[in-house]
């Protein structure tokens, strides 16, 4: 059984049809990666997913349990995590307290303090900055914030909007190595990018959305190598 399954969903912003019908799953220990061009659909899956939006028809199915009409916090204590597009931090909160809100659907103090230990050693920049308000960070250190404030959670699954948005070429490769790392310490990753060779990179498989319809799926590696990919989505 698969970990997270996505069956024939459809979803309306009021009479417009954003998802036409997309099934997809997610096995436990991927990393899948969703791409396409803007508009094509993939935050309005993530969010569906997540518990932010409903879809009209189909189901979402985590762990073998519905969760299509479960609301987001409850989705968060079964295990998934939303690392929003656009970071989302809590600008005017320290990056300690962005943290801490992490994991507010966990109460053992002991277990949380370990997490945090974790995750300051995953972003060492995060630990040197825990006392600086996270409107002041730069946007590569908001978007580790974001990841990290995800793991606060200690997810089972970590669902990511576009995390090279908006960052250099050297911070997009630093964030890209540690959505690898955080994959080797057996979290489970489901990412939404526009930047499709990087996803492609570090994914197991992909699927390829374009206006609300998944066109193209397989092996990462495959669609690396297949010419209409390369010529839509890698710049080649
Ligand atoms: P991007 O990479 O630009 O973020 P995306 O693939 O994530 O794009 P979505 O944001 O999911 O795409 O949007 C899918 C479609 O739904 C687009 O046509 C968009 O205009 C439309 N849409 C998204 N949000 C709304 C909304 N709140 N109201 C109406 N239409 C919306």
């Amino acid at each position: 059984m698969a970990m997270l399954e996505i069956k024939d969903i459809e979803v309306f912003y009021g009479v417009i049809q954003a998802i036409k019908g997309i099934s997809f799953e997610v096995n436990e220990g991927e990393v899948i990666a969703l791409i396409g061009a803007n508009g094509a659909g993939k935050t309005t899956i993530l969010h569906t997913i997540t518990g932010l939006l409903s879809p009209k028809k189909g189901s979402v199915v985590f762990e073998g349990k519905d969760i299509t009409k479960v609301p987001a916090h409850k989705i968060v204590s079964l295990g998934m995590a939303h690392v929003p597009e656009g970071r989302r931090v809590f600008a005017e909160l320290s990056v300690y307290q962005n943290l801490k809100m992490g994991a507010y659907t966990r109460k053992d103090k002991a277990e949380i303090a370990q997490t945090l230990e974790m995750v300051y050693k995953r972003f060492p920049r995060l630990e040197e900055r825990k006392n600086q308000l996270a409107g002041t960070l730069s946007g590569g250190e908001q978007q580790m914030l974001a990841m990290g404030r995800a793991l606060m959670s200690h997810p089972k699954i970590i669902v990511m909007d576009e995390p090279s948005m908006g960052l250099s070429p050297i911070l997009v490769n630093e964030i890209f190595d540690i959505i690898q790392e955080v994959s080797a310490g057996g979290t489970t990753v489901l990412l939404v990018e526009q930047n499709a060779k990087k996803a492609l990179s570090i994914a197991d498989r992909a699927y390829v959305l374009e206006t609300g319809k998944i066109v193209l799926d397989g092996d990462a590696k495959e669609l690396m190598n297949d010419d209409s990919i390369k010529k839509a989505y890698l710049g080649e």
